[in-house]
């Protein structure tokens, strides 16, 4: 291992982070965490059990109760969300590291992508501080009526390790900026980089008890979290499936809830598309983050007099994605998180050749030097949209090439499917475009490009892929509330 690593690995915390402290689980318990490329133990995590969670909860309580935070001047708690944004540039090539090691995505992205993006929206959060205020309504009869924004209390943020810290940072910076405390519970292939966070953002001087880091299963700690009476929301970003417990669960307390979950996104590429970028653009899709991105373009639907010659664009560049070893910059193809994933996917490719899809490139195993759960991009085409492989969210590098006769013939397949996370459209024509737009069944819809996020731009679910929006000023709604109030005035 390059001594880089060893030496982020052995300053990197691996501890419950509560009430500002790190310290061990009480039940005295750990869980290993895996750097997917090589299949070597990183380091031993606490594991959180019931009762840290309930402390937790009551810390996080305590600390929105005591209003150090919530009644900070908004312009303050601003700055010390700018403040973390900072420390994660100036620390952007630990972080990057800790990124890498445990997700197995290339140092390129951790490092110029998803780091920077994070910095980026505690950045743009900390603007919004002191932005969002409530108005005075126009009332009949002698009164003044007005309305808060208040924060709704204890947060919950459970995450998925396709990416880790964004998406956390995507339930944090806007919690925080509303005033809101936090508890973030990591996914267990992926804890290192929150507790990372919570270290940089006591630095901050983010006051003990605002943030906690609450790593541990998913069914112990995730649940434990959904059950709390004291936790007042929870933001999920997950399976379709964990979501939906998730949901049914939080009917005993009412939580309010926001969830991200899967997609199957259609990719549309239409014969007067500029076909060299839209090419670039289709294998940017399926492949950027290994395809374990909940908006890949897992569906891609190629105008027939174009297809054979786009695919085969698709597929040249698919083969150029050789997987590497992740911490080489020049690697644009990394491992996939775990063995697990790499079976699931592995089983997605079979069921596509058995139901009698074509794959014209990858779909197998390649290990380097006999290790890591790397897998060359796969293409294929002859899909019928009805097939496992054009239907089911395989979260990986394969892509699914299916043909269309005409416009309403694209837009009908597109939308046949449970998911509606993104969409996007590749052609020349301006009207085209925006009318293909408006009717994709999507929460984003790119034209003539893929993959494109800003700390601004709203981000969710249609249909089955979620409920409410991250980024944006459409998040601070799902971590406030409004407070009427009514003064006589006669
Ligand atoms: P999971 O739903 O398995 O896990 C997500 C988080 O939920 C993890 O922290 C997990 O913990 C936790 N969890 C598991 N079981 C429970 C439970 N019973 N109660 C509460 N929390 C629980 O998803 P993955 O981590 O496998 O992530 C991949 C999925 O996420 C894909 O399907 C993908 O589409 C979706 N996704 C959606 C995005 C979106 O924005 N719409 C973005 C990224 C991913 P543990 O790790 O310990 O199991």
């Amino acid at each position: 291992m390059p001594t880089e690593v060893v030496d982020v690995i052995r300053g990197a915390p691996n501890k419950l982070y509560i009430e500002g402290e790190f310290r061990d689980a009480s039940g005295g318990e750990s869980f290993g965490t895996f750097n997917p490329a090589t299949e070597e133990l990183i380091t031993e995590v606490s594991s959180a059990g019931v009762e840290d969670v309930n402390v937790a909860v009551t810390g996080a309580r305590r600390a929105f109760e005591s209003g150090d935070w919530r009644e900070m001047s908004a312009r303050e708690r601003g700055r010390i969300l700018w403040r973390i944004g900072e420390l994660l540039r100036d620390n952007v090539e630990e972080v990057a590291i800790l990124e890498t090691i445990d997700n197995g995505k290339p140092i390129f992205e951790s490092r110029y992508v998803d780091i920077p993006m994070v910095s980026e929206v505690f950045q743009y959060y900390a603007g919004w501080a002191d932005k969002l205020h409530g108005e005075v309504v126009p009332v009949s009869g002698k009164a003044l009526d007005y309305t808060l924004r208040e924060p709704l209390g204890v947060i919950a943020a459970i995450v998925p390790w396709n990416f880790p810290l964004l998406l956390a940072s995507w339930k944090i910076a806007p919690a925080l900026a509303m005033g809101n405390t936090v508890i973030v519970k990591p996914a267990s292939n992926t804890p290192l980089t929150a507790l990372k966070l919570a270290e940089l953002a006591g630095e901050a001087g983010l006051p003990p008890g605002v943030l906690n880091i609450v790593p541990g299963r998913g069914s112990v700690v995730g649940n434990a979290l959904v059950e709390h009476p004291d936790v007042a929301k929870i933001a999920f970003t997950g399976e379709t499936a964990t979501g939906q417990g998730i949901l049914r669960k939080s009917a005993d307390t009412l939580k309010k809830i926001t969830l991200e979950l899967g997609g199957k996104s259609p990719n549309l590429v239409f014969a007067d598309a500029d076909l060299k970028a839209a090419a670039a653009g289709a294998a940017m899709g399926i492949f950027y983050g290994k395809g374990e991105v909940c908006a890949a373009g897992s569906r891609l639907f190629v105008a027939k007099s174009v297809a054979e010659e786009f695919i085969e664009r698709v597929v040249e560049r698919a083969e150029k994605m050789v997987p590497g070893d992740p911490m080489d910059p020049k690697t644009r193809m990394g491992a996939l998180v775990s063995k697990n994933q790499l079976e699931t996917v592995l089983g997605y490719v079979e069921a596509g050749k058995t139901e009698g899809a074509r794959l014209r490139t990858g779909g197998v195993h390649a290990p380097i030097d006999g290790k890591g759960y790397f897998l060359r991009p796969a293409v294929f085409d002859k899909v019928d949209n009805n097939m496992t492989i054009a239907q089911e969210e395989i979260f990986g590098p394969v892509l699914a090439a299916i043909v269309f006769e005409d416009e309403e013939h694209a837009i009908t397949q597109a939308n046949d499917n449970p998911y509606g996370l993104a969409a996007a459209v590749w052609t020349r024509d301006v009207g085209r475009a925006h009318r293909v737009a408006s009717k994709l069944k999507a929460g984003t819809v790119w034209v003539n490009t893929y993959n494109r996020y800003d700390a601004a731009a709203p981000f969710g679910g249609y249909k089955e892929s979620g409920y409410g929006r991250e980024l944006g000023m459409h998040a601070l709604e799902h971590y406030t509330q409004v407070k009427n109030v009514w003064v006589d005035l006669s």
